[in-house]
């Protein structure tokens, strides 16, 4: 299989080999370890401050999403979050589950968001900024420097999930004034689905100390304190953080976080450039390079998928609801080489030879 999905992605060699070995148990300083190295590569990769924190949730992205939200906002904030799409929409439908007022700003599919919209909502009595800085279900990528601009003027708690963002795309934590990043472990960091993870700024973990929130599970304060030993309250996804470790420890070997997103924008423009050929648009105003929305001109981007999936091995991304026949996507991020991105051309011309666009 070859997989150009946005998550769960292909993993590197040595990420898939923890995957074969026994779990080991985890209350052990052994463990503790590995977590606090964990923590420390996150922020140096997010290019947090030295007193912010990470939290790592055994759960997918959207429990780090609800997570935040339920930790850090009360009923005394006013947000702006932006919906440009589904992940969007589940930060809306988060915090009317949390009673956090709200206004939305709903964006057209594969349009971006721009400094005009923003403008309505200058000195607005607003207290939060929600936003997807990746929508990865149209494959729009906000800009973050216009964002962070707009909540330092208007005194805004920025809270960014760049789950499918986050070594892919710069994004400098401190320098923007990010309160919490979130991201998870299926995307860039390339190993299984699982863990999600929390970036907070010492603002942030001030909120979460004085929160009130009544959950068990998802309580970040408690999260924080066992962190500090390198803990978490609950068993883990021992055998992810584990892998999660080895493939942050290989970035950091290969040059960093630089150079983890110089290999995937590569990757990215070598198929942009390769694609050209065929009679597909891209549908964004503004892209990552973790992912390429594609419409295919008179042709179902569901059969593309699925003709592709069925006779040739090679996995994209279709999309939900009334996209499902017009946009397909095709990721860039995972363990992906300029080679592959040839395997999945020569497919689609082999396609195109028998006619099926
Ligand atoms: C993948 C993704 C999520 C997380 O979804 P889960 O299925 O809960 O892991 C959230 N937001 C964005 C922008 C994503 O790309």
């Amino acid at each position: 299989m070859l997989n150009f999905t946005v998550g769960p992605v292909q993993s590197c060699d040595a990420v898939r080999a923890i995957g074969a070995e026994q779990v080991p148990y985890f209350r052990t300083p052994e463990f503790s370890e590995v977590m606090l190295e964990n923590e420390r590569l996150i922020k140096t990769f997010a290019k947090a401050s030295d007193d912010s924190r990470v939290v790592f949730i055994t759960g997918s992205g959207t429990a780090s999403m609800e997570a935040t939200i339920m930790n850090t906002l009360t009923s005394k904030d006013k947000a702006i979050v932006v919906n440009g799409g589904s992940f969007g929409e589940r930060f809306v439908q988060l915090l009317g589950i949390h009673e956090i007022e709200y206004s939305e700003i709903k964006l057209p599919v594969g349009k971006a968001l721009t400094a005009q919209m923003l403008s309505e909502y200058e000195n607005g009595g607003y207290t939060a900024f929600v936003v997807n800085v990746h929508e990865t279900s149209t494959g729009v990528h906000y800009d973050i420097d216009m964002i962070s601009e707009f909540c330092k003027r208007n005194g805004l708690f920025l809270i960014v999930d760049a789950i499918s963002s986050f070594l892919a795309d710069p994004l400098d934590v401190e320098r923007l004034g990010v309160d919490v990043m979130i991201t998870g472990s299926q995307k860039a960091l390339a190993c299984p689905p699982g863990i999600s993870v929390i970036v907070l700024s010492p603002r942030a973990v001030a909120r979460v100390n004085e929160s009130q929130t009544k959950c068990m599970y998802l309580d970040l304060k408690s999260a924080l304190k066992n962190g500090e030993r390198g803990q978490t309250p609950f068993t883990p996804a021992v055998g992810i953080l584990l892998q999660i470790h080895a493939r942050l420890k290989e970035i950091e070997a290969a040059g960093g976080v630089e150079s983890e997103i110089r290999n995937i924008a590569e990757i990215a423009n070598d198929f942009r450039e390769k694609i050209k050929e065929f009679p597909f648009d891209i549908v964004s105003e503004s892209m990552s390079n973790a992912v390429t929305p594609l419409a295919p001109r008179g042709a179902s981007a569901y059969k593309i998928f699925t003709v592709l999936k069925d006779e040739y091995n090679i996995w994209v991304c279709p999309n939900g609801g009334e996209m499902s026949e017009k946009i397909f996507r095709v990721g860039h991020i995972g363990a992906l080489t300029k080679e592959d991105n040839d395997t999945l051309i020569a497919a689609l011309r082999d396609m195109q030879k028998r006619g099926l666009f």
